[in-house]
């Protein structure tokens, strides 16, 4: 598994998150500017978003070949399976073989907001899990599968979602990347239950979000229902009209996440980049793990 064979030769296996670019504009900036400072700090691999319901099918297959063919580095495509039908989900596993990507984040996605029409796919997939056990039947892909640290906003016990996501390993999943958390301790007991009670064995690695700015932070929290301890909310309030103060306390909060996640003894850190390496370099060059770049 890749995941595993980059950690047998790096203590720390970094891998970077980001999204397929709405114009052509910006995909020029991403592949002339941001990648390349990406690729200086050695990630291990590089994934791809898959906008919700399949939105971004299309230009998430054309953005993880174009990397895959011109910087070589490995890289996975998100795939959600909410809403699409598994002839769909096939064609999609055998264009990802073709261009040379077998890693994948098997998601079961969201259903379509504000869409009352909205029907689940007949023959589809209802659960990632199902999709997970679909690829591992493919075969040939290492699969990775989203973790909640707070529990899954769906579920009403966390315990119960911890649970299921040690399911989806069982299910073949050979790596749990979390959902983003501001405080480190739901990440451990995340981390403790899955490994102790639950016998979970793959690598859990945590997703770190860097704070940008105060209203977009807060918007991603709402959406995905991770929380904002009091004193980083009472923080972000203070410095809520001064962006690259904002940034700046982005880059120190996570900082020391990582160094105490680091001593707890994670395989590595997602970055969710949002196309951009500055804060991701900042962080690691803080950490002493981007020495020289
Ligand atoms: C690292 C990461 C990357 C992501 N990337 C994307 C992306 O690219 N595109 C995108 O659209 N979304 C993405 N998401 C968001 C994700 O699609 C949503 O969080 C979604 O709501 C759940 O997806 P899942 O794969 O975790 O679902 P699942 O694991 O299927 O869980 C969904 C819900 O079903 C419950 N459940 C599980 N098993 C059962 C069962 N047997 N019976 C009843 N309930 C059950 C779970 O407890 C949970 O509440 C990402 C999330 C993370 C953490």
């Amino acid at each position: 598994m890749l995941f595993t064979q980059l950690h047998k030769q790096k203590p720390l296996v970094v891998s970077f998150e980001l999204f397929p670019p709405k114009t052509a504009e910006a995909e020029a900036k991403l592949f002339e500017q941001a990648i390349p400072e990406m690729l200086e700090l050695e990630p291990g691999f590089l994934t791809c978003t898959y906008g919700a319901g399949g939105s971004t099918r299309e230009e998430t297959m054309r953005i993880v070949t174009r990397i895959r063919k011109e910087f070589g580095i490995e890289i996975a495509s998100h795939l959600t399976c909410i809403g699409a039908s598994r002839e769909s989900i096939a064609a999609y596993l055998a264009r990802m073989r073709e261009n040379g990507i077998n890693n994948v984040l098997a998601l079961r996605g969201d259903p379509p907001l504000n869409d009352p029409n909205y029907r689940p796919a007949r023959e589809g997939f209802r659960l990632a899990i199902n999709l997970v056990r679909y690829i591992k039947g493919v075969g040939g892909f290492d699969i990775f599968v989203a973790g909640y640290p707070e529990g899954h906003p769906e579920c009403p016990d966390k315990y119960l979602d911890w649970q299921r996501c040690a399911e989806k390993v069982d299910a073949g999943a050979d790596g749990i990347i979390t959902q983003l958390f501001y405080d480190n301790n739901d990440f451990f007991e995340f981390d403790d239950y899955l490994r102790n009670k639950l016998g979970v064995t793959v690598p859990i690695v945590p997703g770190i979000l860097p704070i940008l700015s105060t209203s977009q932070i807060r918007r991603f929290c709402g959406l995905c229902g991770a929380k904002l301890p009091p004193q980083v909310s009472a923080q972000l309030d203070r410095l809520a009209g001064d962006k690259e103060a904002c940034r700046q306390y982005g880059i120190d909060l996570a900082t020391q996440m990582c160094d105490e996640l680091i001593r707890h003894g994670v395989p590595g850190f997602h970055f969710y980049t949002l196309n951009r390496a500055g804060s991701a370099r900042a962080i690691m060059q803080n950490l002493g793990l981007a020495v020289g770049k």
